[in-house]
C-alpha cells in the first residue's frame, strides 16, 4: 500500500511541476512519518525516499539508529531550546525556527559538534493566531538578526499553511511565501542564501509546487492516516 501511495504521490509532483514548467529534480519530496513505525519507514525507504521528517525530538533520536545512516532527516516541528541535544548530530536541516533564542542555541549546540546547521525561518503566512512562525513584515529583520550568529546558515523560509479541503484557498499564501523569499535574496544579506522553500503538506502540496515550493512535507498522503496515542 504504501508503494502505491508513494507512486500516487510522485505522479502528482511531476505532473505538479509539469504544469509550472519545472524540473521535477527542483522539488525535493519529505516523508513525513511522525507517529509512524520504523517498519513502515523502511518500506518507503526501499523504495526509494531517503529524506524523512519528524516533529518530535524524542522520535528522531528513537528512530535513527534503527534505520539506515543515510536517510536525511528534517526536523519540522516545533522545537523547545532543550530538546536540541536529541537531533543536532542527527538531521539535515531544522525546518522550523521562529525565535533568535532558538536560533542561538541550535549555533551554540552545532557550535559544540564543528558543524553547521541550516535551518529555514518558520512564517506564519496566513496570521494564525493557532500556529507557530514569525510575522511576513518581520521576516528579512528576523532573516538578519540570526544570520549574524556563528554556526547556523539560513537558507530559506518555511509555512504552513491552514488546514483547508480547497487547495487553491492556499495558493496567495504558498504566491506570499514565494516573495517574501525571493524579496530577502535580493538583499544579498551575508551568510544567507534563501534557496529553500518549505511549503506542501499532502492537501495542498500540488499548488505549492505550482507556486515555486523546493521542498514539500507529505505525510498522510504517503503513511496513511495518523493515530495519535491518548495522552492521559
Ligand atoms: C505533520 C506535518 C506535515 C505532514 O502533514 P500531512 O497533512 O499528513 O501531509 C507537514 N509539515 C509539518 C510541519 C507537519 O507537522
Amino acid at each position: 500500500m504504501l508503494t502505491e501511495n508513494l507512486a500516487s504521490v510522485e505522479r502528482k509532483i511531476a505532473e505538479a511541476c509539469a504544469r509550472a514548467g519545472r524540473s521535477r529534480e527542483e522539488v525535493k519530496l519529505i516523508a513525513v512519518s511522525k507517529t509512524k513505525p520504523v517498519e513502515m519507514l523502511s518500506e518507503v525507504y526501499a523504495a526509494g525516499i531517503r529524506d524523512f521528517g519528524e516533529n518530535k525530538p524524542q522520535e528522531v533520536r528513537d528512530k535513527y539508529p534503527q534505520l539506515p545512516q543515510d536517510i536525511r532527516w528534517h526536523m519540522i516541528g516545533h522545537l523547545q531550546r532543550n530538546k536540541i541535544k536529541y537531533i543536532i548530530d542527527k538531521v539535515c536541516m531544522i525546518h522550523s525556527v521562529d525565535s533568535v533564542r532558538l536560533a542561538q542555541a541550535i549555533g551554540e549546540a552545532a557550535g559544540k559538534l564543528g558543524i553547521v546547521m541550516p535551518v529555514l525561518v518558520e512564517v506564519n503566512v496566513a496570521g494564525e493566531e493557532s500556529k507557530d512562525g514569525i510575522r511576513p513584515e518581520d521576516a528579512e529583520n528576523f532573516v538578519r538578526e540570526i544570520s549574524a550568529l556563528p554556526n547556523i546558515r539560513v537558507e530559506g523560509l518555511m509555512t504552513i499553511a491552514p488546514f483547508t479541503d480547497n487547495p487553491e484557498e492556499n495558493r496567495p499564501y504558498f504566491r506570499k511565501l514565494r516573495k517574501l523569499c525571493v524579496d530577502i535574496q535580493e538583499k544579498n544579506i551575508d551568510n544567507v542564501n534563501m534557496y529553500s522553500l518549505s511549503m506542501g503538506m499532502t492537501g495542498d502540496y500540488e499548488v505549492a509546487i505550482e507556486e515555486g515550493a523546493t521542498m514539500v512535507r507529505v505525510g498522510t498522503g504517503i503513511f496513511g492516516e495518523r493515530i495519535y496515542p491518548r495522552t492521559e
